[in-house]
């Protein structure tokens, strides 16, 4: 097999599909990953938040072509305008039974193995995987390494929980933002934990970043600036919107939402505190970062801008999906994010063939 997908989960199935689309055999790629179900890990945590709509906008899919995207399967013609305009924002249940679609279409589970890999090694010819190989091309997608929990013991928004009357979030950005208006929903007392006002931004990245004019006066600029971007983005926020204000403007007057700084040993935590940032966390990516020696800023691995590491890419490729790929693509923590790195490695897969 000449080519290995590490992780299985949106941003594995979204170069795999873009593999077999360019014409790469199921039998030439190997993905390892935990869960045969690409969706799993994903499913989990958007159902814990009771999200409802995707928050990736009309490429927000996982089929290797852009267009047409999953707008046109709502025969709603609000759906398809505002496809048109890049503001469709498809229903989950959509979004998955897509996805169930992509993972029978392209021949995923002939390619899968259940298998964590702990080590990855450069050697003549490419890469082995914890001795298998050599994979003369590579991609690593292991996700997120694992849930920030500043509460020990308490339920993460990320985990299945219910809301018990008076529950304590921790948290200002996104899943907190979701927290807060379900367990209101939920007819609880909401205590919103928070060091310092959220911010409040468009949930997607600045559109310049998303085209290609934007994305090289990024990946021009220093590996100071890139890392001020960066940080700048990972700050918690959410959207701005009456959906958000009024439920909480009414909750606030009914004496049923309150702001404190600490938790003061509530009962009923929820941490709505994101992930562990840094590549560090991840003992795949750590390992290869000290064995290999690659370069590193911060909590980031320094990518080339197709999300490949240049030290290591040299008639063999070895590419970084999701959100250990940062540095090549700031949205790289999106399904917009794993096509990019899914096309920019399917480029070089296909080329050598
Ligand atoms: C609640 C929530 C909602 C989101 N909604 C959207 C949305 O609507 N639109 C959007 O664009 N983005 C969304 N995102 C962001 C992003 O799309 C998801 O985080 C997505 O799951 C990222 O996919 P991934 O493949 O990088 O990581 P994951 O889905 O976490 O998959 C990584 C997989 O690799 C496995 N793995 C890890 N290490 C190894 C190893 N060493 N060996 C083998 N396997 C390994 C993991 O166990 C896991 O199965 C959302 C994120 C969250 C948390």
């Amino acid at each position: 097999m000449r080519v290995a997908i590490v992780g299985s989960g949106l941003a594995s199935l979204a170069a795999y599909a873009t593999l077999r689309h360019c014409g790469v055999a199921a039998e030439e790629i190997a993905v390892f990953g935990t869960h045969e179900d690409p969706t799993a890990v994903w499913r989990e945590r958007a159902t814990a938040i009771r999200q409802t709509r995707m928050r990736s906008e009309s490429d927000g899919h996982l089929a290797a072509a852009s267009w047409p995207g999953l707008a046109l399967r709502e025969r709603n013609p609000r759906a398809w305008a505002a496809t048109l305009a890049n503001r469709y924002h498809p229903p989950v249940e959509l979004f998955l039974r897509h996805a169930e679609r992509v993972v029978a279409k392209t021949g995923w589970s002939q390619s899968f193995h259940a298998r964590r890999i702990e080590h990855v090694a450069a050697v003549d010819g490419g890469f082995e995987l914890d001795g298998e190989g050599p994979f003369r091309h590579v991609l690593l997608a292991t996700g997120h390494p694992g849930l920030a929990r500043p509460v020990p013991g308490a339920v993460h928004a990320y985990e299945p929980h219910d809301y018990a009357d008076r529950v304590t979030i921790v948290g200002a950005g996104m899943a907190a933002a979701h927290e807060w208006l379900n367990a209101l929903a939920a007819g609880s007392e909401v205590v919103s934990v928070r060091r310092r006002e959220p911010t409040r931004r468009p949930l997607n990245v600045p559109r310049p970043l998303l085209t290609k004019r934007g994305l090289d006066g990024y990946h021009r600029s220093s590996p100071e600036q890139h890392a001020a971007t960066l940080r700048t983005l990972s700050q918690p926020s959410y959207p701005t919107g009456a959906a958000w204000d009024e439920p909480l403007a009414a909750a606030e007057r009914e004496g049923r939402f309150h702001v404190a700084t600490e938790v003061n040993g509530a009962a009923n935590v929820i941490c709505a505190t994101g992930f562990l940032e840094g590549f560090q966390h991840d003992p795949l990516l750590a390992r290869l970062a000290a064995e290999h020696d690659l370069p590193t800023h911060d909590r980031w691995l320094v990518l080339a801008p197709d999300s490949t590491v240049t030290q290591l890419t040299n008639g063999r490729t070895l590419a970084i999906a999701g959100i250990a790929g940062q540095w090549a693509f700031p949205a790289a923590d999106t399904i917009a994010g794993a096509k990019y790195a899914a096309r920019a490695f399917a480029r070089r897969v296909c080329r050598t063939r």
